[in-house]
C-alpha cells in the first residue's frame, strides 16, 4: 500500500476528533462554503470568522450577493485585501441567479469567475461529497513531508501529478477527508515552524516523520524579489473632514478609496507645492510618517503628509472619519495612515 493509499484511513478518524468547529462547518450549503474558501485565500483562519459572520448577515443569499451595490460589497471586504475575489463573488453570483441553482458539477462550479481548481474542489467535494481534491500550499506541504518529495511545490506539474494521485484514493466521505488535509496542514503540519509529528495520525509511514527530515520539506523554486514602488499620501484636514477620492476602476484595489497621492517620495516643500496644485490651500503640516505596504508582487514605500487646509476644495470627496467608517471602503495601504 503506498502512501497516498494510507490516507484517508489516517486522516478521516483524526479528524472526526480534532476539527477545529469553525463558522462555516456548520452545513454544507454551496454558498457558505464558496464564500469562506474565496475568504481564506491568503487570509488567516482567525481573521476571517468576523468578515464571514458579518457578510453572510448583510448577504444572506446568493441573490442579494448578485443584487449588492458595489460600494457596500467593498466596505463589507474592506481590510480583507486582494478586492478582485470580492468583484469576482459578484460576477458569479449573478451568474448562478441567472441559471437559476447553484452548479452541481465540477465543469460549471471551475467556470464560475474568480474559482480555480483549488476552491472547485473544495465546493465540489465538501458540498457534494464529490472526489475532487482541493490543492493548496498546506496540502503541497503535507504531501511534500509525507513522500519526502525533492520537486518543488510550486511547480505546476508536481501540484498537477499530487492531483492525481488524491483523486484516486478519495473515499466516500470526500468533504470530511478534503477538509481533514486542510486541517493537517493548518495545523499539526503547519506553516512556518517544526511540525507536531507526535499529534500527527500519519507519523507511523510518514517519510519525514520516520527519517527526521521535516524540515527539508516543502522544497520550493528561489523566489522573485517584489518590486519597491515609492509614494507621498496627503490626509488632508479641513474642520475633521478629509480628503478622499476613488481609484481608477480597473488595476490594484480597483474602485476602492483612496487619500490623494502621488509617485516618488516627496520632502516637505514639495509635499506643500503639490498640495497647492490640487487646488488646495494647506496651513500646516502636522506630521509626516513612513509606512510600507506589501502587495503579492510589489511593496508600496509611503511616506504619508498629515496637513491642515483651510477650505475643502478641488476634486476631492470630502468625509468625517465616522463617513469614512460606514461607507467608504478604504484599504489597508491607505486606512494605517488613521492608526
Ligand atoms: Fe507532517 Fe510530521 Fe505528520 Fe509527517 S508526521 S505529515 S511531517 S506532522
Amino acid at each position: 500500500m503506498d502512501i497516498f493509499e494510507k490516507l484517508p484511513q489516517a486522516l478521516l478518524p483524526w479528524y472526526c476528533e480534532n476539527r477545529r468547529e469553525l463558522p462555516w462547518r456548520q452545513d454544507k450549503e454551496p454558498y457558505h462554503i464558496w464564500l469562506s474558501e474565496i475568504m481564506l485565500q491568503q487570509t488567516r483562519v482567525e481573521a476571517v470568522k468576523g468578515y464571514y459572520s458579518r457578510f453572510l448577515a448583510a448577504l444572506p443569499t446568493v441573490e442579494d450577493l448578485a443584487n449588492c451595490d458595489d460600494d457596500a460589497l467593498h466596505k463589507l471586504w474592506e481590510g480583507l485585501g486582494y478586492y478582485s475575489r470580492v468583484r469576482n463573488l459578484k460576477k458569479a453570483a449573478q451568474v448562478i441567479v441567472a441559471a437559476g441553482k447553484f452548479p452541481t458539477e465540477y465543469a460549471d462550479v471551475l467556470a464560475l469567475p474568480g474559482v480555480g481548481e483549488y476552491t472547485a474542489g473544495a465546493i465540489c467535494s465538501i458540498a457534494f461529497d464529490m472526489p475532487t481534491p482541493a490543492v493548496d500550499g498546506n496540502v503541497l506541504r503535507v504531501i511534500s513531508r509525507l513522500t519526502e518529495e525533492e520537486t518543488p511545490i510550486d511547480q505546476l506539474s508536481y501540484k498537477a501529478s499530487v492531483r492525481q494521485k488524491l483523486m484516486e484514493i478519495y473515499p466516500a466521505q470526500a468533504g470530511d477527508f478534503t477538509q481533514a488535509l486542510m486541517e493537517l496542514g493548518a495545523t499539526v503540519c503547519g506553516p512556518n515552524r517544526k511540525p507536531d509529528c507526535e499529534s500527527c495520525p500519519c507519523k507511523e509511514f510518514c517519510g519525514s516523520a520516520l527519517n527526521g527530515t521535516a524540515e527539508k520539506f516543502p522544497v520550493r523554486l528561489p523566489k522573485r524579489a517584489k518590486r519597491e514602488v515609492e509614494m507621498t499620501v496627503f490626509i488632508l484636514n479641513c474642520d475633521g473632514e478629509f480628503a478622499l477620492q476613488k481609484r481608477g476602476k480597473t488595476g490594484l484595489l480597483a474602485d476602492l478609496w483612496q487619500f490623494p497621492n502621488v509617485p516618488g517620495k516627496l520632502e516637505t516643500e514639495q509635499a506643500l507645492a503639490a498640495v497647492v496644485a490640487m487646488g488646495l490651500r494647506p496651513k500646516n503640516v502636522i506630521r509626516c510618517v513612513e509606512r510600507s505596504h506589501i502587495f503579492t508582487h510589489i511593496i508600496w514605500q509611503i511616506r504619508g503628509y498629515y496637513l491642515e487646509v483651510d477650505a475643502p476644495t478641488g476634486d476631492f470627496t470630502w468625509m468625517t472619519r465616522q463617513q469614512i467608517e460606514a461607507d467608504a471602503a478604504l484599504p489597508t495601504a491607505f486606512r494605517q495612515f488613521f492608526e
